[in-house]
């Protein structure tokens, strides 16, 4: 019957195959930074499932930037692009307590990782510190929701998060970010990254309601009806 044919998967099949290669190397976040993800981690509960429109939007602008190089510069691009999906794939695992966000986007290159999971490159993120330190204590509910801290919001609700990503330029290597959201953050090489970004979220106990199917379908459908790309949620096309 169809209702059954609509169900999602309990469980999503992204896996975790990507291998470090060689020394991580530590890195402090920036001052900033480090004042952003304070805020964060003192977050309400209400706020923090922002994260999941962030990670959308985050993985739609990938797909967008490499479908315009698909466009533009195809021969720049490695061969396994024209084979990957221009879907943003989603996939909880109750038991691991996990929840994966995978694009097949532009990925990032090392210094990119860096630069832009390091320090703050957006602007909104930057009006959004500015803002906080003008507004009285009551205002400052839901203002991460409002704003949108970006990629730092996954850090609201993680233990640790791993990025696994590879630049679709040619001949790039594949490198893997992580951070447990306190003062720095480890980047290596890593063997075995698709093009595009791998994001493995390991929630906190208090925060496990993330790797809920109904939760997450929720949450999904009230942030992301404009994303212009599919949504695959384990497996299940929403
Ligand atoms: P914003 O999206 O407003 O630029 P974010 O904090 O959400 O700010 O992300 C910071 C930067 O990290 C992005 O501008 C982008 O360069 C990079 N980034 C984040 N997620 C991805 C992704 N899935 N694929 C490629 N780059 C990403
Ligand atoms: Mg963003």
């Amino acid at each position: 019957n169809n209702e059954e044919e609509d169900k999602i998967p309990e469980e999503g099949t992204i896996t975790v195959n990507e291998k470090t290669v060689g020394n991580a190397v530590k890195h402090e976040f920036k001052t900033e930074t480090k004042r952003l993800l304070d805020i964060v981690a003192k977050s309400l509960y209400s706020d923090k499932e922002v994260f999941i429109r962030e990670l959308i939007s985050n993985a739609s602008d990938a797909l967008e930037k490499v479908r315009y190089l698909q466009l533009t510069d195809e021969k720049a691009l490695d061969e396994s692009v024209a084979n990957n999906p221009a879907e943003i794939h989603i996939s909880i695992n109750k038991k691991e307590r996990t929840i994966i966000f995978q694009d097949f986007g532009i990925g990032m290159n090392e210094d990119e990782v860096n630069n832009n999971l390091g320090t703050i490159a957006n602007s909104g993120t930057l009006a959004f510190l500015k803002k906080l330190d003008q507004s009285s204590s009551s205002a400052k509910e839901n203002m991460i929701g409002q704003f949108g801290v970006g990629f730092y919001s996954c850090l609201m609700v993680a233990e640790k998060v791993e990025v696994f990503t590879r630049s679709a330029h040619k001949g790039s290597k594949g490198y893997c970010w992580t951070s447990d959201g306190t003062g720095s953050y480890d980047v290596a090489e890593a063997d075995g990254v698709t093009v595009g970004t791998k994001i493995v979220i390991h929630l906190r106990e208090d925060c496990k309601d993330f790797a809920d199917i109904s939760t997450v379908q929720r949450i999904i459908k009230r942030y992301s009806n404009f994303v212009q790309y599919p949504i695959v949620l384990n497996n299940k096309r929403l």
